[in-house]
């Protein structure tokens, strides 16, 4: 296996990772997941804009060009052999010893590594269960930082309750999922949250609003309450490694069982078009 170091990859048993990583003591970095379809990575151009987009909201110094990113991103593909994986991009603040005040002038550390995932066929045709719980996360979660506490606690309680996905909602206003967005249908019109600082604005999500359009649907970005989930027609989860992955249920703070509707598959469909 070939990760990513710097500007250099190497066989991970020669990567090392420094003891004074702000990464390590305040994860203080930002990162990218990016789908790879038939040996070529989907949608970078978007990734790489959020990538610069959470740095320069995080007064993260990256001086790395796009031209870099992409040579690096499709050697990491060829050297590891994937066709079909996700490549990982993290960039942490850099190296200081541990002290809460940043300095500027360090530079910042580049990781990443390529692996094999398959597409999850098996979910994208029956769809997942959802849990619904509090959204207990910071207000800037439009930054896609590395400190994912507040996600990763979601997701654990939405698996220790058997569903594959947790979806939050802040004081009874529906947000997003612990690592997707969520989008409803109701009366042939789709609601999704708003690109707001409350949710991560996902490059999945966006195509997924394009296509929709494309398509002649009505699309409505605006908040809405937890209760409107349980007169869904239908809703699906977007994200990189789920792509549109329908919802056939939601527990915890609402109780709602749906049927995987003609929209969703239609979008389904029009997203697997776009595949290389
Ligand atoms: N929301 C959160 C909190 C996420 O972590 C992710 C992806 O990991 C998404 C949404 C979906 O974003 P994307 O479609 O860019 O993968």
């Amino acid at each position: 296996k070939y990760v990513l170091i710097d500007q250099d990859i190497v066989p991970k048993e020669k990567a090392g990772i420094d003891f004074d990583d702000r990464g390590y003591h305040f994860g203080d970095g930002i990162y990218e997941v990016i789908r790879i379809y038939n040996g070529k990575p989907f949608t970078i151009n978007q990734h790489l804009d959020r990538l610069y987009e959470s740095a320069k909201k995080l007064d993260i110094p990256l001086s790395t060009t796009r031209e870099t990113f992409t040579e690096l991103i499709n050697e990491l593909i060829i050297k590891n052999t994937i066709e079909t994986g996700i490549v990982y991009i993290q960039l942490t603040r850099g190296l200081q010893p541990r002290n809460h005040l940043y300095q500027r002038e360090i530079s910042p550390v580049l990781t990443g590594f390529a692996e094999n995932l398959e597409r999850k066929d098996e979910l994208l045709a029956n769809g997942v269960d959802l849990w619904l719980t509090k959204d207990i996360r910071w207000l800037r979660c439009d930054i896609k930082t590395i400190n994912l506490l507040g996600n990763i606690m979601a997701k654990r309680e939405a698996a220790d309750h058997n569903c594959h996905e947790a979806i939050m909602h802040r004081d009874g206003t529906v947000t997003e999922g612990s690592s997707s967005n969520l989008f409803l249908i109701k009366d042939s019109t789709l609601y999704t949250h708003p690109a707001t600082n409350f949710i991560l604005n996902g490059i999945t999500r966006q195509v997924v609003i394009k296509l929709a359009k494309e398509a002649g649907l009505h699309v409505v970005e605006e908040a809405f309450p937890t209760d409107v989930l349980a007169i869904a027609d239908e809703a699906f989860i977007t994200s990189t490694t789920m792509e549109v992955t329908p919802v056939r249920s939601i527990t915890g703070d609402v109780s709602a069982t749906l049927e995987i509707g003609p929209i969703t598959r239609q979008l389904q469909e029009a997203f697997k078009q776009l595949l290389p």
